[in-house]
C-alpha cells in the first residue's frame, strides 16, 4: 500500500522529545518560543504564535482582530470544515465565494459582489499548497478597508511573486500530521504587527496578561514543549520535504494521462501538500475505487463543500447558497500521493495504474 499521507518522524525529533521529557519542563516553555521564532523566520515575518491546532489558530486570529456577532468574513466552501467553523466560533457569519477552476482558490473577481457592510474580513484559504491569487485579493481588501486573514494551514513555506504564505495579512497554520510538517498537533498564527502578536499570546492564555488576572475572556490553546520540539526538528526539514514534493508533483504532471493535472501558475511555489488532479466524465469514484485496488492510497478532499454540509444547511440556512465551480470541484478532483517518502518505484506504480485507468 502506498499511502495518501505518511508523517516523516526521524532520530531528530525522537532525540528532541526525550529532551523535553528529562528537562522537566514540558508544557510551555523555551522550545515553544524558539519554534515561534524559527517559523516567523521561515514566513519571513516579525511575529509567530504557536497554538494547540490549526483550527485554534484560526480562531484566536479571528478573535485578535475583533471579529464577532454580526461580522461577515469572506472566505471559500472548498476547503477543510475549519476555515469556516472558526469564523462562527467567533459569532460571526462566514460569506462563500466561488473558487477558480484552474487553481481551487478564491476567485478575486468574485469577491466584490460578496462584500456587505457587515464584511470585515476576507480569509485566503491557500489550498493543496498553493497561495491565493494575493494581489487582486489584497486590492479589493485595501479598496473597502477589510482585514486579510490567511488560511495558510496547507501551505507551509508557499510563495507567490517570491512572498511567502502567512505574510500578507495575519497568516495561520496547522501542524496536524498531514501537513507538510507536524508538530502531532498544533498550530501557528503569524503577523508584523506587534498588537496582533499581543492580543493572540492573551487569547491563548486565558485572556491573562498578569498571572491570575484575566483582562479579557481567554482560552487554553497553548502548545506544549514536547509538541515544539518535534516541530523545531521538523521545521529544519522543510525545504528538504517541499522540495520532495515538488519534484515528486514535477514527475507525476509529466507522466499522467488521460487526467487534469494541478497548474502552478507564474510566479508562485506551489509545496504540494495535495497533489489533486481532476477526473471528468463522471469517472471519479471509479479511478479511485481502481487505485485502492491497486494499493495506491487516495482521498477526495473534499467531497462536500461547506455550504451543502448538513450543518450549515439544516442549522444555519446555506440551503439556497449555488457555488457551482466549487460544486463541479467537489464532484471530480481526487489527490493522489505526494509525499516526501515516495520512492521513483512508487512513483511509476501510480502513473501506471491512473494512465491504465484513463486507457492512454
Ligand atoms: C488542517 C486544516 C485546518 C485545521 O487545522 P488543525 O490543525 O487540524 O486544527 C484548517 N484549515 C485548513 C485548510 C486545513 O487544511
Amino acid at each position: 500500500m502506498i499511502p495518501i499521507a505518511k508523517p516523516q518522524i526521524g532520530d531528530e525529533e525522537k532525540q528532541a522529545v526525550l529532551e523535553v521529557l528529562d528537562s522537566g519542563m514540558i508544557a510551555q516553555g523555551p522550545r515553544v518560543k524558539a519554534f515561534e521564532e524559527g517559523f516567523a523566520a521561515m514566513c519571513g515575518v516579525k511575529h509567530a504564535v504557536a497554538t494547540s491546532s490549526g483550527t485554534t489558530a484560526l480562531h484566536v486570529a479571528l478573535l485578535a482582530h475583533g471579529i464577532g456577532p454580526g461580522d461577515e468574513v469572506i472566505t471559500s466552501a472548498f476547503t477543510f470544515i475549519a476555515s469556516a467553523n472558526s469564523v462562527l466560533f467567533t459569532g460571526a457569519r462566514p460569506v462563500f465565494v466561488d473558487i477558480d477552476p484552474a487553481t481551487f482558490n478564491l476567485d478575486p473577481a468574485k469577491i466584490e459582489a460578496a462584500i456587505t457592510p457587515q464584511t470585515k474580513a476576507i480569509m485566503p484559504v491557500h489550498l493543496f499548497g498553493l497561495t491565493c491569487d494575493m494581489a487582486p485579493i489584497l486590492d479589493v481588501a485595501a479598496k473597502h478597508g477589510l482585514l486579510v486573514i490567511e488560511d495558510a494551514c496547507q501551505a507551509h513555506g508557499a510563495e507567490y511573486q517570491g512572498q511567502r504564505s502567512g505574510s500578507f495579512g495575519t497568516g495561520t497554520f496547522s501542524l496536524y500530521p498531514t501537513k507538510n510538517i507536524t508538530s502531532a498537533e498544533g498550530g501557528m498564527i503569524t503577523s508584523n504587527d506587534p498588537v496582533i502578536d499581543e492580543k493572540c499570546r492573551v487569547i491563548r492564555q486565558h485572556g491573562m496578561r498578569r498571572r491570575y488576572y484575566h483582562d479579557e475572556l481567554g482560552f487554553n490553546f497553548r502548545m506544549t514543549d514536547v509538541h515544539a520540539a518535534i516541530g523545531l526538528a521538523q521545521l529544519q526539514k522543510l525545504e528538504r520535504f517541499n522540495a520532495a514534493r515538488i519534484a515528486n508533483a514535477a514527475y507525476l504532471s509529466s507522466h499522467l494521462q488521460g487526467v487534469i493535472t494541478p497548474v502552478t501558475p507564474a510566479g508562485q511555489r506551489h509545496v504540494f501538500h495535495q497533489y489533486t488532479i481532476r477526473v471528468e466524465g463522471g469517472r471519479r469514484d471509479a479511478l479511485a475505487q481502481h487505485l485502492s485496488a491497486n494499493g495506491i492510497g487516495n482521498m477526495v478532499y473534499y467531497p462536500v463543500p461547506i455550504h451543502q454540509q448538513t450543518f450549515y444547511v439544516n442549522e444555519l440556512g446555506y440551503g439556497e447558497v449555488r457555488l457551482p465551480e466549487t460544486e463541479r470541484a467537489a464532484a471530480e478532483v481526487l489527490s493522489l500521493p505526494v509525499h516526501p517518502a515516495l520512492s521513483q518505484t512508487d512513483l511509476e506504480t501510480i502513473v501506471a495504474a491512473v494512465n491504465s485507468f484513463t486507457g492512454v
